[in-house]
């Protein structure tokens, strides 16, 4: 059997495994020295804010921004629906009323139009949401534009969740420099990775500090051990941070392997009939962490299918594909796929919650979850592996046509 292709593994440089070295060489082996100092500092330079820093996941880092906005029991939070669970996790452990806004078919990420009918309906209530958390799917920025306009109308903070987009951009500037507070992640299938980890970014230096004072179990500053509240132990290792630093460096050359392949999925598979690719909005250069697709409901010409009552990626298009069957087909020969997020406002633990659809009748991120799928895209992917998977899916795409 060929050897297996993975959706996102971490991809070395070389240079981490000296940084590492010089952290065991000045024994700074502690969860915090200058490596995380050093890791902080460039990152902030990189997303173009003026504090960054350093946490042990990118949840700790949207935990933080949830603290730092005192968002409490029985606040309202925005959020978009279609996005993983560690997004609003967070904010459902402070007992926030969690109200969930839907996609938009141009980028997948939140509709301006359902967030404006989510403001419009809460100002109707007397209500008003305490954050708004937008999430950069896959690699691709939101329309800051008319998420930052509506925001501020009704002055409503953004917490931008740029976790699976360092180094993606909106109108030529990067990701992580659009929310009050920003996150990065690091996590091992994340575009770099410090095997674990993540950032919190704002422009706000004082809010840094105060999450920096949470973030190592928020000691009165005497010289005894005094608190007058309690914090967490969120510090990324210094260990961590040279890893970082290390693959920092070579994030350029990352997103371009990300997107080189995104393009040759569309070079050699767009011209079939079952599948459309994620879209790229000419505002956004999405770094294009997952290659992203959909496959198609209807053949071109013929009536559009209504939305099915139950919702369930083993829809069967008129193709007889379901993204299911596809990812069953890959897994048989070795090869990772991924389903597209359940939205969140169709898991059972938010059964409850208020949910905001693209337009009346017209669920977006319902849809991408039913019809959607992820392909390998490992920025060390080599082009025979990503020939496999394409040679795989023609190959299934063909034989379903007979
Ligand atoms: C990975 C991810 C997170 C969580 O980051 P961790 O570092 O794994 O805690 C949050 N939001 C999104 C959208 C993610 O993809």
């Amino acid at each position: 059997m060929d050897k297996r292709i993975y959706l996102s593994p971490p991809h070395m440089s070389g240079d981490e495994m000296r940084m590492i070295k010089e952290a065991f060489a000045t024994n700074w082996i502690a969860p915090l020295g200058p490596h995380v100092d050093a890791f902080e500092r460039e990152t902030a330079e990189f997303a173009g804010v003026r504090g960054a820093l350093a946490l042990a996941s990118g949840t700790a880092a949207l935990h933080l921004a949830g603290e730092l906005l005192n968002v409490g029991r029985g606040d309202l939070v925005f959020c978009s629906s279609l996005t993983f669970a560690a997004t609003i996790a967070p904010f459902y452990h402070k007992g926030a009323e969690c109200v969930f806004i839907d996609a938009e078919p141009g980028s997948w990420n939140m509709s301006p139009q359902a967030l404006e009918a989510a403001f419009d309906d809460c100002a109707r209530r007397g209500e008003r949401p305490r954050a708004v958390i937008i999430v950069n799917l896959y690699g691709q920025s939101c329309d800051m534009d008319p998420i930052t306009a509506l925001c501020a109308r009704h002055d409503v903070p953004i917490i931008e969740d740029a976790a699976e987009s360092l180094g993606a951009s909106y109108k030529g500037k990067p990701t992580g420099m659009f929310g009050k507070f920003s996150i990065f992640s690091y996590n091992g299938n994340k575009i770099i990775t410090t095997s674990g980890g993540g950032m919190l970014l704002s422009d706000d230096l004082e809010a840094i500090a105060r999450a920096r004072f949470l973030s190592t179990q928020a000691r009165d500053p005497v010289p005894w051990y005094q608190h007058s509240m309690l914090g967490w132990n969120y510090r990324m290792s210094n260990v961590l941070a040279g890893i970082g630093r290390g693959q920092m460096r070579h994030l350029d050359e990352r997103v371009a392997a990300r997107r080189r392949i995104f393009d040759r999925y569309v070079e050699e598979l767009g011209n079939l009939e079952e599948v459309d690719f994620m879209p790229e909005p000419q505002w956004s250069v999405s770094n294009r962490w997952l290659t992203a697709l959909t496959l198609r409901k209807t053949r071109p010409g013929s009536p559009p299918l209504t939305s099915p009552s139950s919702i369930s990626p083993s829809f069967i298009s008129p193709f007889a594909i379901s993204p299911l069957s596809v990812l069953d087909h890959l897994a048989d020969l070795n090869i990772e796929g991924r389903m597209v997020w359940k939205p969140m406002h169709l898991q059972p633990v938010f059964e409850n919650a208020r949910y905001y659809p693209h337009e009346e009748g017209r669920d977006v991120s319902a849809d991408l979850f039913q019809h959607g799928l992820c392909l390998p895209s490992g920025s060390g992917m080599t082009e025979r592996q990503q020939t496999r998977v394409i040679e795989a899916l023609k190959e299934m795409f063909v034989k379903k046509r007979r």
